[in-house]
């Protein structure tokens, strides 16, 4: 280990320990109706003399060295509240959560997340849990633990879908119901005709599957405007919204219906009259 990350794992120790981490919160929104879909958790560390650290920086150092249980329990929990929280301001959504690989090679790590969820007041079925693509090299071995979480009610998405360790056999045999398209295929729409091409397959692929297909780091209207023509079922991007502080959500949600007509383009904006929160859910 080098002595800049021998620094940087002692400081995340800390900042774990003494609870100085939060979570953010990023929309995902359909792109039949323009709904919440779900919300995905992601952590902040931002440190006095770091500044903001980029957990694709921590997360890794934290799976390397013991930390990444603590950090998910720590981030699990905190989300669960979060949701009671919404709710009883009148929204209820999925959460998306990220999950490390390392984590997966706990027999028990299924029984525990359920244990969370039922503790919280939580029901299973809210929760999706995320899995990175590179992350998932020898989930074929985890099939047992996955199935676990599929029984439980739980949804499960492979992330950054298309890069890396790309496997279409993983795929066909691991029972996820979400595939997110990596960014890197949404970043040059509309304009690329191979990775049009590319998210067609990939959203074709996952549809016929029976699988939600996501698009990833969507930052313009016209990449908005080209996934939804693709057929993509969600998106996600600074476009549609940066991550949140858990106080922001609701707001963000109520400018958002107004929004949206705009951003796809729709003609008609008498279908988005009512824009109440109880009917947001
Ligand atoms: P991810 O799960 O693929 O999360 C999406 C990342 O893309 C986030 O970066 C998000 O802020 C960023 N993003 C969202 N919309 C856009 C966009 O329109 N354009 C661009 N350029 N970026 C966008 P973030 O928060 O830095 O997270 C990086 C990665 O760290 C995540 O990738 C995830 O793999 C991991 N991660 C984050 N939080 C957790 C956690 O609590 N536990 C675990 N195990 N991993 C986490
Ligand atoms: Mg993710
Ligand atoms: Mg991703």
């Amino acid at each position: 280990m080098t002595a800049e990350d021998c620094g940087l794992l002692e400081s995340f120790e800390r900042a774990l320990r003494q609870q100085k981490l939060s979570i953010a919160y990023q929309p995902k929104v359909s792109l039949k109706d323009g709904k919440l879909s779900r919300v995905e958790a992601l952590v902040r560390w931002d440190d006095p003399e770091l500044g903001a650290v980029s957990p694709s920086r921590f997360v890794p150092l934290a799976e390397r060295h013991g930390l990444i249980d603590p950090l998910t329990e720590w981030g699990l929990g905190t989300t669960l509240r979060q949701w009671r929280s919404w709710r009883e301001q009148g929204l209820t959504t999925h959460l998306a959560f990220n999950i490390s690989a390392v984590s997966l090679q706990r027999l028990d790590f299924p029984d525990l997340i359920e244990g969370m969820c039922r503790s919280l007041g939580v029901p299973p079925e809210c929760l999706v849990l995320e899995l990175t693509e590179g992350a998932t090299q020898q989930l074929i071995k985890l099939m047992d633990t996955l199935t676990r979480f599929r029984i439980k009610g739980m949804g499960l998405a492979i992330d950054d879908f298309g890069t890396g360790y790309s496997s279409l056999m993983q795929l066909r045999q691991l029972p996820f119901t979400e595939v997110k398209i990596d960014q890197a295929f949404v970043a040059d729409l509309p304009a690329a005709h191979d990775c049009r091409l590319i998210v067609r397959m990939i959203v074709e692929l996952a549809n016929g599957l029976g699988l939600i297909a996501t698009a990833e780091g969507v930052e313009t209207v016209e990449q908005l405007r080209s996934v939804r023509e693709l057929g993509c079922d969600v998106a996600q991007g600074y476009l549609l919204s940066r991550p949140l502080e858990a106080g922001q959500l609701i707001p963000w949600y109520r400018q958002f219906k107004r929004r949206w007509p705009e951003l796809i383009g729709a003609e008609s904006l008498a279908l988005w009259g009512n824009v109440e929160l109880d009917s947001l859910s």
